[in-house]
């Protein structure tokens, strides 16, 4: 998929699924939810058969009754699938205001996103639609919004490669100091030796944390 693609024609029974495909029906998780829908979803997006608002990702609903007897709407939850890294992403905010549903998405876009499939521009193309003396169409507004989503999640990992990259370095530095102070201790008082075992600890449990945080 491309950010050109438009809204595609549909049929009423395409049309029906699209409706359908969010809905979370009642006693099910949000797992069961995804495994249901999952391979119709795919076919449907692959063959670009999904509305706008459903092509790069899927916000769940949930159906609401207001009496007996009522029909029901839906509502948007706060639980969506990601189709750049397959996911069920959670957000605090969005829940009910179907207004925050685009930043939802940015949030897990900009951070903890593991795909970049909701980038589809090159860096090149991204210059040249920037640089464009016409103003820029809804559908490149987007492009280049997402873009930059892109750009911020890749400099967060690169930041965060580093500091992993910096605390491992920081606890060899340690381990070999304290392995000089355990065969020679009359260079520092036990005071001192206890300061340095505290921050290799602090300093181990902190990489244990972003390790953790990357498998999530
Ligand atoms: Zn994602």
């Amino acid at each position: 998929m491309v950010y050109t693609d438009k809204c595609p024609v549909l049929s009423n029974t395409e049309w029906r699924d699209n409706c359908q495909f969010p809905v979370i029906h009642k006693g099910e998780t949000p797992s069961d939810w995804m495994k249901r829908i999952w391979d119709q979803l795919t076919n449907y997006k692959n063959n670009n058969r999904l509305t706008d608002d459903k092509k790069r990702y899927l916000i769940a609903r949930k159906m609401e009754y207001l009496y007996e007897g009522d029909l029901g709407h839906s509502v948007g939850i706060n639980i969506a699938i990601c189709y750049s890294c397959n996911k069920l992403v959670y957000s605090k905010i969005g829940s009910g205001y179907e207004y925050w549903f685009p930043h939802f998405m940015d949030e897990h876009w900009s951070t903890n996103c593991t795909g970049n499939a909701y980038c589809d521009i090159s860096h090149k193309d991204y210059m040249e639609l920037k640089s464009k003396s016409e103003a820029n169409s809804y559908f490149e507004k987007e492009a280049i919004r997402r873009y930059e989503l892109w750009v911020q999640n890749a400099i967060k990992k690169l930041e965060c490669a580093r500091e992993v990259g910096k605390k491992i370095r920081a606890v060899k530095v340690i381990q070999q100091k304290w392995l000089e102070i355990f065969y020679k201790p009359e260079g520092m008082c036990a005071t001192q030796l206890v300061e340095h075992y505290k921050l290799l600890w602090a300093v181990r449990e902190e990489m244990r944390q972003i390790n953790n945080a990357q498998l999530i």
